[in-house]
């Protein structure tokens, strides 16, 4: 069947974006929904790609398990998927438009993440960018040129997170795991490291992580790795990071987590999202003024705080994202009276992530009921590997599988 028929006794969810937040929303639906019913997919990539791993992939180590094919995994549980990007969405006809098709929906659940926002700092990106940083397989590529180049001409190194970065502690791994293999080199002498932050302490992630602070702090005085906490940077150009304390840093190489916005060229132009692109939910994923549209991941936030975040912004993580598509998943088929709604918005485990830093690692949670209470331990750097190396591994098949349903 046509990806725009739509036979009038089945209800169609569409669902754009094919990663965590779109994978779980896709699963749970295809579970509580009539059999007649169809859950369709749309995404642009051909594979999950596990974004975790890209900090390895950054640094010239593969990952077998990293990835999946989405459309036989979908079609084995008869999700549709069709691989192309949402190009329009026209709300009062409940149609989305792609590269090659329009798609009616009876609900619409958005899942579409977010990207980076290299022009909001002058020298970030275009002819005469200076800067590398893993949000993709290409960016994770492209910065594994620029660190093998360091490793083959040392020189000051300046790593870190953008005001407005998500994916921040992929910077902190990407440091520590770079500052052990500089010692196996023998080249640490020569590369002197920076860390730069625009967080309010070490370790605060976007969402006022507390516990990881000292540990972190330990771990780079140890490790001689500077820090400049607190900052923004102002503009990067070739060799130099400009701050807005004023400092000038002096880089062989840059490694920087940009700025994020939301798909604002999709949604914003239909009314759907703030000024970032991003999407405000109610705490149960609605639109705030559209009832047949859902978001979930990191293409959304909350409208209001939610519990036990106490935040609008959740932190912007698979773990969190996968939850989130599919709490609206099951919302999304509760309003097609399949089911019932999800029992709360947030889940009391609100965050896991494992750190492989090299010779070091951290395990870091975050878990409450009405407030979060925040935990971070350090790792011998064997253990965080095989720990986050099972993680990959689950996950991925949970994704592939469904099983994550
Ligand atoms: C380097 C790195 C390290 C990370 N480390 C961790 C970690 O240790 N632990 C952790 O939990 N999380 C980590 N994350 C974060 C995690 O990967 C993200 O939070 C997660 O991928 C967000 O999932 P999402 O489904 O909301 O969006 P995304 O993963 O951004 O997926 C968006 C989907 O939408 C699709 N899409 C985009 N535009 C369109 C369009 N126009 N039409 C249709 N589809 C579209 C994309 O192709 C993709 O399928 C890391 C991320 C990075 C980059």
């Amino acid at each position: 069947m046509a990806a725009n028929q739509n036979p009038s006794s089945a209800r169609h969810v569409v669902i754009a974006g094919a990663s965590f937040a779109g994978l779980g929303a896709a699963y749970t639906l295809r579970k509580r929904l009539r059999p007649e019913d169809r859950v369709t997919v749309i995404a642009p990539n051909d594979s999950f790609v596990f974004a975790p791993s890209l900090v390895w992939a950054a640094l010239g180590r593969s990952s077998a398990h990293s990835r999946f094919a989405l459309e036989p995994a979908l079609r084995r549980k008869n999700i549709e998927y069709v691989q192309s990007a949402v190009r329009e969405v026209d709300v009062a006809g409940h149609t989305v438009r792609t590269d090659d098709d329009q798609v009616s929906y009876d609900k619409l659940i958005i899942a579409t993440g977010g990207r980076p926002d290299t022009t909001a700092i002058p020298g970030l990106a275009g002819e005469f960018r200076a800067a590398s940083w893993i949000v993709s397989e290409n960016s994770a590529m492209e910065a594994r040129n620029v660190l093998r180049k360091l490793f083959s001409e040392p020189g000051p190194l300046v790593i870190g997170a953008a005001q407005g970065a998500s994916y921040i502690s992929a910077a902190y791994e990407l440091a520590l795991a770079l500052e052990t293999a500089l010692r196996r080199e023998g080249l640490r002498d020569r590369v002197p490291i920076t860390f730069v932050t625009a967080e309010p302490f070490l370790g605060h992630l976007g969402f006022g992580q507390t516990a990881a602070r000292d540990r972190i702090q330990k771990l780079f005085s140890q490790r001689n790795i500077e820090t400049r906490v607190a900052v923004a940077i102002e503009h990067v150009q070739a060799e130099e990071v400009k701050l807005s304390s004023c400092e000038t840093l002096l880089a062989n190489a840059i490694v920087i987590m940009p700025p994020f916005t939301g798909a604002v060229d999709i949604w914003k132009s239909a009314g759907l999202t703030d000024e970032t692109g991003m999407v405000p939910v109610t705490s149960e994923y609605r639109h705030i003024e559209q009832p047949d549209i859902y978001a979930a991941g990191v293409a959304s936030y909350f409208s209001q705080p939610v519990p036990p975040l106490g935040l609008a912004h959740a932190p912007h993580t698979g773990y969190l994202s996968l939850h989130m598509g599919k709490a609206a998943g099951q919302n999304a088929a509760a309003s097609l009276d399949c089911g019932t709604p999800a029992p709360r918005p947030l889940p009391r485990t609100m965050d896991v992530r494992v750190l492989d830093g090299g010779r070091v690692g951290l395990l870091l949670t975050s878990r409450g009921d009405a407030t979060l209470r925040h935990r971070a331990m350090v790792l011998p750097g064997v253990v965080a590997h095989r720990l986050k190396s099972a993680i990959e591994r689950y996950l991925v098949w949970e994704l592939r599988t469904g099983r994550v349903a």
